[in-house]
């Protein structure tokens, strides 16, 4: 079998679903913010598997969890109790100051499983006459891939001939708290939306947005559902983005980083009455809470506090942003993020985002586009001063080339 990169990319081609258009690297180690391709060249991770590799690559601490589980007991299905479930539970609860934990596997289950859960609390709880539960979304959301998720999509390529959709979604604007207002109905069960658009291109709401969608929210009791699947543990600079806004979700959703891109974990955290709805035999997932995914999650967890990740996120996040915005280059037209969840926004003009990140790969730095004209840079949390200044250089130097 060869494996050179032409080789290897002429079979993914033939036998792959070309659902992905991936940049033309071939990564086969990694470790903290590096990565290494097969012919041995090193690159700067500035996407971390979109914040799923916060803890940095196979990150000692994590791996020696995984080994030794792995050695010992992975997959016991939820039909018997397994040893790791309940301290995954505490932990994950006394991190995150939740009541209740629903252990899933992707993110997409983990929203999936949330929207199930707030329409069953919607009947059982609040009242709502059956198979009348409305969920508001906005506008420009990534919430997964799953049928029931694009169907609440407004992304042409993410919906287009998957239909037919399931009903009970309403679309608002991000940020504009007077749509969610005149949105609410009797029906309304929940508000689900992501304190930080990151798909659409890291898109910070105004400031002041979440206090008035907790306030209406509350008012109108409609369970506020924060995905913070890409901007929780760390990202932002805070466990939660939540803490930016000085608000509590009812429902809060973990998944990527919930491992430190060792395995696919994820959870719904909620107050009592919405997760405490679901009774024996009403939701379930194979893999969900194996011991596995558990010991994982638990070594992700634990590393990400004590070695001062989420403190290392805001201060190099910081550090970042202040250097791409000190920038001088014609190309740009903005720079945002928060922690260490970036954004660069190409002018129209300067020509797409994936020549930049093109170019940046020749300059040892791997970060990805978005939307055409948006470079997204999203490292591990780990980064240390030395390498944003030295990712800076290679940015500068990318973005002051006219490559339209
Ligand atoms: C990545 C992501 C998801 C989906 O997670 P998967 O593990 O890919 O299913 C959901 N919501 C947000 C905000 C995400 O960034």
């Amino acid at each position: 079998m060869s494996s050179s990169v032409i080789d290897l990319l002429a079979t993914e081609a033939r036998f792959g679903a070309q659902n992905y258009q991936p940049i033309g690297v071939v990564l086969t180690r990694g470790e903290g913010v590096w990565v290494w391709d097969i012919e041995g060249n090193r690159y700067l991770d500035c996407l971390s598997a979109y914040s799923a590799v916060s803890q940095g690559h196979c990150h000692p601490k994590i791996l020696a969890a995984m080994v030794e589980q792995a050695g010992r007991l992975t997959l016991t299905s939820r039909a018997f109790h397994n040893d790791q479930l309940a301290l995954f539970y505490e932990e994950i609860a006394a991190l995150t100051g939740s009541h209740k934990v629903l252990p899933m596997n992707s993110g997409a289950e983990a929203v999936e499983s949330a929207i199930k859960s707030v329409r069953k609390w919607g009947y059982e709880v609040k009242g709502v006459a059956d198979g009348q539960a409305e969920v508001i979304v906005c506008a420009d959301n990534f919430h997964g891939r799953t049928l029931g998720i694009v169907g609440f999509s407004t992304d042409a390529e993410t919906r287009g001939h998957f239909g037919p959709f399931a009903p009970g979604f309403r679309i608002i604007p991000f940020g504009d708290a007077a749509a969610l207002d005149a949105a609410i109905t009797p029906n309304t069960v929940a508000f689900l939306v992501e304190p930080i658009q990151g798909e659409a291109g890291v898109i910070i709401p105004p400031a002041g947005y979440f206090k008035e969608v907790r306030e209406l929210c509350t008012a109108n009791n409609v369970m506020l559902v924060l995905d913070e699947i890409q901007t929780g543990l760390g990202r932002t600079g805070k466990l939660l983005a939540e803490q930016h806004e000085g608000i509590e979700a009812d429902v809060t959703l973990l998944g990527k980083a919930l491992s430190g891109g060792f395995y696919p974990v994820s959870a719904v955290l909620s107050n009592n009455d919405v997760l405490g709805t679901l009774r024996p035999g009403q939701h379930g997932s194979t893999f969900g809470g194996n011991p596995l995914a558990c010991a994982v999650a638990r070594a992700a967890m634990r590393v990400l506090v004590e070695e001062g990740m989420i403190e290392n996120a805001a201060a190099q996040g910081a550090r970042f942003l202040q250097g791409l915005k000190d920038i001088r280059a014609n190309t740009i037209r903005d720079v945002r993020g928060r922690g260490l969840m970036l954004a660069v926004e190409l002018h129209p003009e300067a020509g797409r985002a994936r020549r930049y990140c093109e170019a940046l790969q020749g300059k040892g730095i791997l970060a990805k586009d978005t939307h055409e004209h948006t470079i997204r840079i999203a490292p591990p949390l780990v980064i240390t001063s030395d390498q944003v200044n030295w990712a800076l250089e290679q940015f500068a130097t990318t973005l002051t080339q006219d490559l339209s």
